[in-house]
């Protein structure tokens, strides 16, 4: 008997995949420094904790409606408004378990058999297996270093085809960590308005950006944000990567077919961590101060990581924004470790954590073969030791 082939396109999460052996490794007792944490490493808040210890007793614990509480959406509509400028109502919004889900939905809710989704390069590895099994085909349209590893509206334009339903765009970015500005924003709103495509538009970065603020592509226009899905969620602005909330905000059409395929799906996402949501969002004065705090001490390392990696002499993509910084192992590759020859990214990762014991992610699923990904969701003495260990590692590369 044979399995589906959608199951077998799919390849399963690279980054899921080495976060949990350097955890594995750690718990093993191995002294490993992991840059390869996609969350942050914070403790979920207190307020929002204490939220959820309140709903557990208050007996929150039953089935929502599927798309997310009452309350919930109303608070997520009041973020949307005071930090976005966007103006939904709660029937535009649709909870789920995670932004990953979120993505998933919106995709199966927009997507027909053979449509072309536009994903610019590097990517977050999970787009173009989120927009596959929706039956969708991703297309790259790879970022130029001279542009920031930003899309133009002339490279948009020329990857449109009449197939192409949609166009993802990761503001900040996951792998890159480039942030558009205004005018780059309103540039690209310009050229998608002139066609019938939707914009799936991640901000679940949003909040981290160290130099520039975050301008969503919804707010440009009517039209812009009839066709614009949102995606946001509470696991990297509220160290929340564990409780599973992500929303979607987009036209009622769309929310509601994402609802009704979750309805028969995952039903409602966790009722107590919807509540402790509700919190975390609506207690603006805890959050800010969390946020604040949060963001300052990923700048200290952002400034650290990349004093570091100047020092070793290597390229790298200096990061506006989320907590990640792409470092290029190009120069390293043909070389070889104790006899064991780097070929690759995925080599360089591979023999660099059985040897130094560092994690870091390979980016050839990212569409950035040359580079790897370090996290800076890491603190300030694991990055001054795993760059000590990183520069000893490749002082040993030989031809
Ligand atoms: N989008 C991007 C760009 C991400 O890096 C992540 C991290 N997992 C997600 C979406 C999904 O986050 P979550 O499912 O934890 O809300
Ligand atoms: N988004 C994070 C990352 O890129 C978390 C892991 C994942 O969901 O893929 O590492």
């Amino acid at each position: 008997m044979k399995i589906a082939d959608r199951a077998k396109q799919i390849a399963p999460s690279l980054t899921l995949e080495i976060t949990a052996r350097a955890k594995k490794m750690k718990a093993d007792g191995m002294r490993v420094v992991s840059f390869a944490a996609g969350e942050p490493d914070f403790n979920t808040p207190d307020y929002i904790v204490e939220a959820a210890h309140e709903a557990l007793n208050n007996g929150l614990t039953k089935y929502t409606p599927a798309s997310g509480t009452p309350a919930l959406k109303k608070a997520i509509c009041l973020k949307l408004k005071n930090d976005n400028a966007l103006d939904y109502e709660p029937s535009n919004i649709v909870v789920s378990n995670g932004a990953k889900h979120s993505l998933f939905n919106a995709f199966m809710a927009i997507l027909n058999p053979g449509d072309e989704v536009i994903i610019p390069s590097p990517y977050w590895l999970s787009y173009p297996e989120l927009v596959k099994m929706a039956g969708g085909v991703p297309v790259f349209v790879e970022t130029k270093p001279e542009n920031s590893f930003k899309i133009t509206p002339a490279e948009l334009a020329k990857a449109i085809t009449p197939k192409t339903k949609a166009f993802v765009l990761n503001n900040p970015n996951n792998p890159t960590g480039a942030v558009y500005t205004r005018s780059e924003i309103n540039a690209l709103a310009a050229e998608i308005e002139k066609h019938e495509i939707f914009v799936v538009s991640d901000e679940i970065y949003e909040k981290l950006t160290y130099e520039r603020r975050h301008h969503s592509i919804a707010a440009y226009s009517d039209i812009l944000k009839e066709r614009t899905v949102v995606i946001n969620g509470m696991s990297k602005t509220y160290a929340m990567t564990g409780w599973r909330i992500g929303y979607a905000a987009a036209d009622e059409r769309i929310a509601s077919a994402m609802s009704s395929m979750q309805s028969h799906s995952t039903s409602n996402a966790n009722s107590i961590a919807q509540y402790a949501s509700q919190v975390a969002l609506s207690d603006r004065l805890h959050g800010d101060a969390f946020l604040e705090s949060m963001k300052a001490t990923f700048d200290a390392r952002r400034a650290l990581m990349m004093l570091r990696l100047q020092r070793l002499g290597v390229e790298f993509i200096e990061p506006k924004g989320a907590f990640y910084v792409m470092m290029s192992v190009k120069k390293f590759i043909g070389k070889q470790y104790d006899g064991q020859r780097i070929r690759s990214a995925f080599d360089f990762a591979s023999v660099l954590l059985e040897q130094a014991l560092v994690a870091v992610i390979p980016c050839e699923s990212f569409g950035a073969p040359d580079y790897v990904r370090l996290s800076y969701a890491a603190s300030e003495i694991d990055i001054e030791r795993g760059l000590d260990a990183i520069s000893a590692f490749v002082s040993q590369l030989k031809d």
